[in-house]
């Protein structure tokens, strides 16, 4: 039941860690490894992708860690950040980048909301006066703009 707690925890931790660190890490002094993804460059990688490893690892260590103390709780952190970075990278590669053409065709008014908001911050090829940096959380506004058209 605690295990539960922690990944629910750890997951929702993680959509504020992942707009954080976009905010002021990779539209900060790591700029130049996101660049590519606001101006892209041909090939099926991004260095940009670098920061799914640079998640893995502590997800993987609370893991491998709590696994060999029993402590589950911990483990569940672990899992709690994996399957953010999985949804993530379904919600923003997949479903907002298309680079793989899975689930076309949807018509959610969730996931239109979401790459609305995204787009919006693509708009903006460069580091500064970026904007909409959170994945998961959509501003309502990006609801409201569907529902008028
Ligand atoms: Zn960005
Ligand atoms: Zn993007
Ligand atoms: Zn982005």
């Amino acid at each position: 039941m605690l295990t539960a707690l922690t990944t629910i925890l750890a997951f929702g931790a993680m959509e504020f860690m992942a707009w954080f660190t976009h905010k002021y890490v990779m539209h900060g002094f790591l700029w130049k490894v996101h660049e590519d993804h606001h101006q892209p460059k041909p090939g099926p990688f991004e260095k940009n992708d670098l920061f799914f490893l640079i998640y893995a690892i502590p997800s993987w260590l609370c893991i491998m860690l709590g696994a060999m103390n029993q402590n589950w709780p911990v483990v569940g952190v672990g899992a709690g950040i994996a399957l953010y970075g999985l949804t993530y990278f379904l919600v923003h590669d997949v479903l907002i980048h298309r680079r793989f053409k899975w689930f076309d065709n949807t018509n959610n008014a969730y996931f239109k909301a979401i790459r609305k908001a995204h787009k919006v911050h693509h708009k903006n090829r460069f580091k500064e006066e970026g904007s909409c940096f959170g994945m998961l959380i959509v501003p309502k506004k990006y609801f409201k703009e569907q529902k008028i058209k």
